[in-house]
């Protein structure tokens, strides 16, 4: 079968012809309809995550957004059946370990991160092996098409996760989200779903504009406001209640935590580059002064996805408008080096996998 290997950091992605997956007798085996292009995979591409012992192996096939039509099932597998149609997250759980029996599937000790790790290679490819498939594969609901469910992939479900589970934003708080990237977009738009007042952050008028679009009450440009956290206490009457850092550089990171009222939280969703290497300077007296909260986030539990599904059900969130464009396999090496420089715009899509 196709997939896009990742051969050198930096460099176009290798489409080769490699063998097909055999499931597990615990895992099952995913014809990909559709997978989604994240910037976690522009991280991968480019080796980051080595200070976080977090980097891609030479060799991975990368993709992890994926959804589409379960082809092959191990022996011990109970819930799930070929011809089902499922999604799973990209940190998936053993389903066993006092994490996942907890509900935190998403930190499993004993996970695999999907398309990241050489034991769980991605989606950037016509099939693709989800392990511990009872834990993991999530059957979709009717009606729901595999290119949204791919746009919800990672960073729709990351971005719900960190407003719902992490921070406790309610209708009626200020939500400051910084970054309008595919996470920052998805934020805005589930931010605005929960009843939240949503005011967005970038540097592009394109993607401030989307932000308006989805939701977002306030914009501000960044490149053209010298004091961000300043601006974002003017435009919601004293601070945000919950701030979210969509993007991982120093910047927003500290803009996120100073731009919070008393006893805001802040959530760190974004991962740094190799500016920061995992590190950036907080004020912490002033955390502590203020009860500010920060919360790392990662992903969702796979027992979660049930209230995602039930928003997209009801019609208030609809992932499907973050899709920005779909795309071809051999398109990939493209669509990542178009982010270097931030020049993607909402969430792009892979559906065509023979080209
Ligand atoms: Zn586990
Ligand atoms: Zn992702």
């Amino acid at each position: 079968m196709r997939a896009a290997v990742l051969r050198e950091y930096g460099e176009p992605l290798a489409i080769e012809a490699v063998d097909r997956p055999e499931p597990e007798p615990h895992g099952v085996v995913v014809d990909v309809e559709a997978c989604g292009i994240c910037r976690s995979d522009w991280h991968a591409w480019m080796g980051h995550g080595e200070w976080a012992n977090d980097q891609a192996p030479l060799g991975q096939i990368l993709g992890h957004e994926p959804a589409g039509r379960v082809v092959a099932v191990g022996d011990e597998v109970r819930e799930v059946a070929e011809g089902d149609r499922i999604a799973v997250p990209f940190n998936l759980g053993d389903g066993t370990c006092p994490q996942c029996r907890n509900g935190y599937g998403n930190v499993c000790q004993n996970g695999r991160a999907l398309g990241f790790q050489s034991a769980a290679p991605g989606a950037f490819a016509e099939e693709v092996h989800v392990p511990w498939a009872d834990y993991n594969a999530m059957p979709l609901p009717e009606g729901v098409g595999a290119r949204d469910v791919a746009a919800l992939g990672c960073r729709f479900m990351t971005a719900f996760h960190a407003l719902a589970h992490r921070a406790a934003l309610t209708g009626g708080d200020w939500l400051a989200v910084h970054g309008c990237g595919g996470v920052g977009l998805s934020a805005i738009h589930i931010g605005n779903a929960l009843g939240a007042r949503v005011v967005a952050v970038d540097l592009d008028e394109t993607k401030l504009a989307r932000a308006r679009e989805l939701g977002a009450d306030e914009v501000i440009d960044a490149s053209e406001t010298a004091r961000v956290p300043k601006e974002i206490k003017i435009r919601t009457d004293g601070g945000a209640h919950v701030s979210v850092d969509a993007l991982g550089i120093a910047e927003t990171c500290r803009n996120s935590v100073f731009c919070l009222r008393r006893h805001g939280e802040h959530v760190q969703v974004g991962l740094t580059t190799d500016e920061e290497k995992g590190e950036v300077s907080l004020p912490t007296d002033r955390m502590a002064h203020m009860e500010l909260s920060f919360h790392g986030s990662r992903g969702m539990p796979p027992t979660r996805y049930d209230e995602l599904f039930g928003l997209m059900q009801t019609g208030d969130v609809d992932p499907g408008k973050l899709v920005s464009a779909e795309v071809a396999l051999s398109d990939v090496s493209d669509r990542l080096a178009a982010m270097t420089n931030y020049e993607t715009d909402g969430v792009e899509v892979v559906t065509d996998f023979e080209n």
